[in-house]
C-alpha cells in the first residue's frame, strides 16, 4: 500500500550534457599512488586451492548446481554443451593466466579456471557462489551466467564481467571470514583524488555515524530529507524497499480487511495504492536510483493520494495495535533494526487508530533521522562504504589493464548493457565535465552504476599515471 507516496517526492538532477562525444574533458588530473601498484592481498583463512570443490567435466558441475541453485532461489542451469557456456568459458580461460600472473597467492594451486554455467533468464546478471549445504567453507568453482548477461554485450563488456565474477570468486566474498575482514569500510572522501576503497582504513568515528544512519534507514527505507538534497527514498520498488516495513502495512491490511465495516473502501485502497505505485514505477530508475517526476505525475499522484488515505481510514476499523505489535505478530519477534528506544516512541500510540498511527509513526520517523542527519559532523554527500562489489570492480580493473584492454569494462558492460542509452551518455558527459556522481545509498553494496564507472576510470587513470 502506497500511503507513505507522498512524502517521496524530489527527483536527482543529472546534470544534463547531451551527447557523449563533444563535451570537453574537464576531468582533474589523477594524483601519483604508487601504493596501488601491487595488488591488496588480504589473508584468506584457509588457501583457495583447499576452499573449493572442483569439477571434472562440465556436465558434473551441471549436476551439482542443479541440486544447489534452487537452494539458493536461482533456476536450475541449461544442460551441458550450450553454445553459450562455451563461449563463457572461452572468455574465463582467455583472462584466467592473466588473473594468475597479477594475483599469484589467491590462484595458488587453481591450476585450471573455473566452468561456467548458463542460467535461462533474460535479467543482465551473473554470478559465482557458496555452497553451505556442505560445509560453511566450501565453494563450487564456477561462475554462473544468465542468459541475458550476454544479450548485446560486446567481447570486451564480458571481459570485464568475467574479471568482476573471478573476483569474487578469488576473494571468496562469501566467506564471512573474508567479508568480515573488509566489508563496510565508512569513509568520508576527501578531494576525490584518492582512490577509494584499495586501499583506505576504516575511520572508525565515520563507522560509528554511519551505522546510526544505517540503522534508522533500515527502519523507516531509504529516506531523503531536503537537507541531504541526493539521498533518496523510495520504499516500494522490490528491489530498494525496506526489509519489513512495506510488509507489516500489507500485513495488517490484509488480516484486517475482512473485519471493515466498508469493503468497497477497501477495494478502492487497492485499486489506488496501484495507480500511485504505476506512476511512480515509471519514473522510478532503480539502478540509478533516480525517480525523475514531471509536472504531469506530480498532479497525478498528488489528486490520488487523498482519496486514498481516505479510503483506507473508511477501510480499516479502528485496529487496537500498535505497529510495533504488529511487527512481531507477522514475524514472531521484533527484527533485529528495531530496537527497545522505538518500542517505546511506539508505546504511546497504543488503542489509536492504526492509520493514523503509521501516518503519524512514519512522520516521527522521518523527522528523528532528519535530526541526526542534521547534527551529524560528516558530510553525507561524501559518505562512502566499500563492500566486495567495488573490492570486485578494483581487482576486474587490475586483471584487464593487465591483459591489454580497457580496465574500465565491467562499468563499460553495466553502462552499456544495464542502463539506458540515455543516462550512460549522461553519466559520460557527467564524468568528463569533471563532477562526481551520485555514490548510492549507505544500505545498498551496489552503489550506482555511474559511480561505479568513475571510480574506476579514477582509479584506472592513477594506475597509468602511477604505475609505467
Ligand atoms: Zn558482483
Amino acid at each position: 500500500m502506497a500511503i507513505t507516496a507522498p512524502m517521496l517526492m524530489f527527483a536527482i538532477g543529472c546534470s544534463a550534457s547531451n551527447d557523449g562525444g563533444e563535451s570537453a574533458d574537464l576531468r582533474p588530473p589523477p594524483a601519483v599512488n604508487q601504493a596501488l601498484c601491487e595488488p591488496l592481498h588480504r589473508p584468506l583463512p584457509t588457501p583457495n586451492a583447499n576452499a573449493y570443490r572442483f569439477f571434472a567435466s562440465d556436465q558434473e558441475a551441471v549436476e551439482h548446481a542443479k541440486v544447489l541453485f534452487p537452494t539458493i532461489s536461482k533456476k536450475p542451469p541449461l544442460p551441458a554443451g550450450h553454445a553459450l557456456q562455451a563461449q563463457a568459458e572461452a572468455l574465463i580461460s582467455e583472462l584466467y593466466p592473466t588473473f594468475r600472473k597479477v594475483y599469484p597467492t589467491e590462484t595458488q594451486g587453481l591450476d585450471k579456471p573455473p566452468r561456467a554455467l548458463i542460467i535461462e533468464d533474460d535479467e543482465v546478471n551473473a554470478f559465482a557462489t557458496k555452497d553451505s549445504r556442505v560445509q560453511p567453507e566450501v565453494y563450487p568453482w564456477y561462475v554462473a551466467f544468465n542468459t541475458g548477461a550476454f544479450n548485446g554485450a560486446t567481447r570486451d563488456d564480458l571481459l570485464g564481467l568475467v574479471g568482476h565474477e573471478l573476483g569474487h570468486l578469488l576473494l571468496r566474498n562469501y566467506s564471512a571470514a573474508v567479508k568480515n575482514s573488509y566489508q563496510r569500510h565508512y569513509i568520508v572522501s576527501g578531494d576525490e583524488q584518492g582512490v577509494f576503497g584499495a586501499y583506505q582504513t576504516d575511520d572508525k568515528k565515520v563507522a560509528k555515524r554511519a551505522a546510526e544512519l544505517d540503522h534508522l534507514r533500515a527502519r523507516v527505507g531509504m529516506v531523503g530529507v531536503p537537507e541531504v538534497g541526493r539521498i533518496p527514498q523510495w520504499p516500494f520498488h522490490p528491489k530498494n524497499r525496506p526489509p519489513f516495513y512495506d510488509d507489516v502495512v500489507t500485513y495488517a491490511f490484509n488480516k484486517y480487511k475482512p473485519q471493515s465495516a466498508d469493503p468497497s473502501a477497501c477495494t478502492e485502497v487497492q485499486t489506488k495504492s496501484l495507480e500511485v505505485k504505476q506512476l511512480l514505477l515509471q519514473r522510478w530508475n532503480p539502478d540509478e536510483y533516480t525517480l525523475s517526476l514531471d509536472d504531469g505525475t506530480k498532479a497525478a499522484i498528488a489528486s490520488k493520494i487523498e482519496p486514498l488515505r481516505e479510503a483506507l481510514r473508511k477501510c480499516l476499523p479502528v485496529i487496537k495495535r500498535t505497529f510495533t505489535s504488529l511487527i512481531q505478530e507477522k514475524y514472531g519477534k521484533l527484527p533485529g533494526a528495531l530496537d527497545a528506544d522505538e518500542s517505546a516512541a511506539e508505546s504511546k500510540y497504543a488503542g489509536k487508530d492504526f492509520v493514523a498511527e503509521i501516518l503519524e509513526l512514519n512522520e516521527l520517523k522521518h523527522k528523528a533521522l532528519a535530526e541526526l542527519e542534521a547534527k551529524t559532523d560528516l558530510p553525507l554527500e561524501s559518505l562512502r562504504v566499500y563492500e566486495e562489489e567495488e573490492d570486485a570492480d578494483v581487482i576486474s580493473a587490475r586483471v584487464l589493464r593487465e591483459h591489454g584492454k580497457d580496465p574500465r569494462s565491467v562499468s563499460l558492460y553495466l553502462l552499456h548493457n544495464h542502463s539506458s542509452d540515455e543516462s550512460a551518455s549522461q553519466c559520460f558527459a557527467q564524468i568528463r565535465e569533471g563532477s562526481v556522481p551520485f555514490f548510492g545509498a549507505l544500505r545498498d553494496n551496489h552503489p550506482t552504476t555511474c559511480w561505479r564507472h568513475w571510480n574506476l576510470d579514477r582509479f584506472a587513470r592513477t594506475l597509468d599515471v602511477s604505475c609505467k
